[in-house]
């Protein structure tokens, strides 16, 4: 009896056998918006699933909500967060784009404040009801061990589009709809009147993702666009953020690895031929959280985008 007492005290101090995902606190960018910055790295074991950078802002009228996460778990822990800062209800949440690590945490936010308005990019919403949501909850349960199991998909219901303005509670939000670019389902966010940028992942920090369901053409593009855009403070998908300098050294990554897979590739050159050619001028970015595990793919990604022009 006392060692399984002294047992489940191990496995509790451990945080093993925990339900809920550990508290990171939510750190204030401009006069009313907070976020929340992930670890970096994928979903996993250790980090609970839990790596995007979650965000809000608090307007007169509610709080409007920025990707909550991978998992009910994760949007648990960003309404502790919120619950630290306001008292004022959910009445919105945005969805940047239909990867799973951001909005499966749309559940814990529903299960509070069923009435909110969940907003996203109508590719997203149809990208979600046709396997996306199911693809992503399984990924996540399986990297995490069934740490975000219970996470049921609540899909967004209100498409915003290129260009929509809407005001909420006396602050603008601007919505810009890259097309093709990180995923094809992305959304930027732009809150006028806080100086604030949401980039979706369509720019990370020190961090590299995915990029199989975007294009190289549509992503540069998606910087571009972010570039222009009056700002102050740039939200990256993952990572910290910062001032727009995140934006051109990111989109420098993409457009480095382009242009010399181009150059490779009309020299006949095979993806897998031209990796060090590459590698050799992206010396910046080698200590990036996922650049070993993601730069290989990036090349055929470029290569396909390349052969298809
Ligand atoms: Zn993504």
């Amino acid at each position: 009896m006392r060692t399984i007492a002294l047992l489940i005290l191990w496995l509790h101090a451990a945080g093993l056998g925990a339900t809920e995902v550990r508290d990171y606190a939510a750190e204030q960018v401009a006069s009313r918006t907070w976020v929340i910055h992930g670890p970096l790295g994928d979903p996993s074991v250790d980090n609970q699933g839990f790596m995007n950078n979650p965000a809000f802002v608090i307007t007169t009228a509610g709080v409007v909500v920025i990707d909550p996460g991978s998992s009910v778990q994760a949007g648990r822990m960003v309404l502790r967060q919120i619950r630290k800062v306001t008292d004022k209800p959910v009445i919105h949440v945005l969805n940047t784009h239909v990867h799973g690590d951001h909005w499966l945490g749309n559940h814990a936010l529903h299960d509070v404040f069923p009435d909110a308005k969940f907003m996203a990019h109508p590719l997203m919403i149809e990208g979600a009801h046709n396997g996306q949501a199911t693809r992503w909850l399984a990924l996540i349960d399986q990297l995490t061990q069934g740490f975000t199991r219970g996470t049921r998909p609540v899909i967004p219901t209100v498409p915003v589009i290129e260009d929509q303005h809407f005001k909420v509670g006396g602050t603008t939000f601007r919505i810009f709809a890259p097309p093709k670019a990180h995923s094809g389902t992305d959304i930027m966010i732009h809150v006028v009147e806080e100086d604030v940028l949401f980039l979706g992942d369509n720019v990370m920090n020190a961090r590299l993702g995915g990029m199989g369901d975007g294009t190289f053409h549509g992503n540069i593009a998606a910087c571009d666009r972010a570039l222009a855009v009056p700002a102050k403070m740039f939200v990256p998908g993952h990572g910290r953020t910062a001032g727009k300098e995140i934006v051109s050294v990111y989109r420098d990554y993409l457009s480095i690895l382009f242009e010399t897979a181009r150059i490779e590739y009309d020299k006949g050159k095979q993806d897998y031929e031209m990796k060090d050619t590459i590698r050799a001028k992206l010396g910046r970015y080698v200590d990036w959280a996922g650049f070993d595990l993601n730069f290989g793919r990036h090349i055929s990604v470029a290569v396909l985008e390349i052969e298809a022009m």
